[in-house]
């Protein structure tokens, strides 16, 4: 008789064991440092079990070697672990909710999860929410509901046939959409080529006449408008595209409109930033990040589409007999395994899925809609006061002002001639990699107008004013240290 050897009955016992190294990754946040892969020993696959107890015993060692997302000083890219609510959510899914279909509590959490959310971003409530893995996959959903309502206009169901003999498609967003529109476009078969590049004005926001004048052309040329991208706080500035104008534009040429709001679309909650989010209400999709400035943990991401329909006729797995007697959803639902509860597994590219909204759920009940507005006010504060010293400072440059809570500057030495950009990114490059090395300030950098910035984003519940002042006199330290080591190549 066969017997597995993996342990089901000391779930207490292993959370204990590993329960204070959790807190202290938790709560303590030490400097950057090198991977510590301490614990990863075994490099072959195990011919024999090492037990319950050595997993336990490597496992804490990994854990004292992992990521310090949370840790206050990191402010690179736009990213942050999760908050005890949604920690402990996600233990509870992990043991209790493992599986978002059929009709349990952590299901019914998902709908609700899907409505709140919404209802904080300003997305019309008759919309179809699904969460998703992340805004990558969000942005995906989306803009291949895009694709085929775009197709289906001139008599072609694009995810039943494919886009064979068809006119070419077209997806239009600012020189700063996310990266991950051109990979929707290249999954969907109408190309990473086929995203129009839309110019920005002065303050880096999508230029609504270029983008009229763009679809007219293409229009003219015979090709089909799949979608206008808005961008709601873009990944490098933080800047909001002038949804309002690109939803006017885009309408009256019968274009799809979708608003990558993966990072910014929350600060909707703040009645002071509200108004940067006008006529989003009118787009035909959104994408929305909790994993981001809500903290629940990498891993959580949110697509909506008006017309929930176009959603399920993209994305179906089509006739499942493994799964059919089910989501016919013919019978009185008595037990638990009489329905799906949702329609996601059709509306998505996934069919097992944990639930992702308790988390969610978890974050709004723990501090409702005021909390998210004074933490996202918190940390536009907080880019304001950066800004701010970057101004006062000499030898500080500011390149973008915050719209949300990004701002991005560089350092300029004293006598330092504006005739070598070259010298000057190479200067900047160096300058963040010392700080992430030597410091525990860990922003990222992007390229504005051809130069290398350097980039913080405030979204982490635990960051305060010191945290703004040590990285501004990070900066200029480090920033002195290289001037008078003279390293300009
Ligand atoms: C982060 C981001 C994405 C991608 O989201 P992931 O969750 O990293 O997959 C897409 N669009 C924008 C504007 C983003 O900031």
């Amino acid at each position: 008789m066969s017997h597995d050897p993996a342990d089901t009955t000391s779930v207490r016992h292993a959370i204990e064991a590993i329960l204070d190294d959790l807190q202290r990754a938790a709560t303590e946040f030490p400097g950057p440092f090198l991977a510590d892969r301490g614990p990863l020993t075994v490099e072959q696959l195990p011919a024999q079990g090492a037990g319950l107890s050595t997993v336990l015993a490597e496992l804490r060692g990994a854990i004292g070697g992992g990521i310090r997302l949370n840790a206050p000083g990191m402010t690179g890219w736009i990213t942050v672990g999760g908050t005890t609510a949604a920690i402990a959510t996600q233990t509870a899914v992990a043991v209790a909710g493992g599986q978002r279909y059929l009709d349990h509590a952590f299901n019914h959490l998902e709908h609700l999860a899907l409505r709140w959310l919404a209802d904080l971003c300003g997305i019309p409530t008759e919309a179809t929410g699904v969460f998703t893995s992340g805004g990558s996959t969000a942005n995906l959903l989306s803009l291949g509901a895009a694709r085929q309502a775009a197709y289906e206009r001139i008599g072609v169901d694009a995810a039943a046939g494919g886009l064979i003999g068809v006119p070419a498609g077209r997806i239009y967003a600012s020189t700063f959409a996310h990266r991950t529109i051109h990979r929707s476009a290249a999954v969907l078969g109408l190309g990473r080529d086929s995203v129009v590049p839309i110019p920005v004005d002065g303050h880096h926001r999508l230029r609504a006449d270029a983008l009229a004048e763009q679809i007219d052309a293409d229009i003219a040329a015979g090709l089909i408008p799949v979608a206008a991208v808005a961008v709601a706080g873009t990944t490098d500035l933080g800047i909001v595209d002038p949804i309002a104008e690109i939803v006017e534009a885009a309408r009256a040429r019968g274009c799809w409109v979708h608003v990558d709001g993966a990072y910014g679309l929350v600060a909707h909650a703040s009645a002071d930033l509200r108004h940067l989010f006008d006529g989003a209400e009118r787009a035909d999709s959104w994408i929305v990040d909790p994993h981001k400035w809500l903290s629940t943990g990498v891993g959580v991401g949110a697509a909506y589409v008006r017309d929930g329909a176009l959603l399920t006729r993209t994305f179906t797995e089509g006739p499942a007999p493994y799964l059919d007697d089910i989501v016919a959803g013919t019978r009185a639902v008595v037990s638990q395994f009489d329905s799906m509860s949702g329609d996601w597994a059709d509306q998505s590219v996934e069919l097992s899925a944990p639930p992702r909204g308790p988390m969610v759920w978890a974050v709004l009940r723990e501090i409702g809609r005021a909390g998210v507005a004074t933490r996202v006010e918190h940390h536009v504060g907080l880019a304001h006061a950066l800004a701010d010293r970057v101004r006062e400072h000499r030898r500080l440059e500011l390149i973008t002002p915050p719209e949300l809570s990004i701002v991005t500057f560089r350092y300029r030495p004293a006598d330092f001639g504006a005739a070598n950009p070259a010298a000057h990114d190479s200067l900047t490059a160096e300058l963040v990699t010392r700080l992430r090395r030597t410091t525990r300030f860990v922003p990222s950098t992007t390229v504005v107008d051809g130069r290398l910035v350097i980039r913080p984003c405030f979204i982490n519940p635990r960051q305060s004013i010191a945290d703004v002042d040590g990285l501004v006199d990070a900066v200029v330290r480090i920033g002195d240290e290289l001037a008078a080591e003279n390293v300009t190549v």
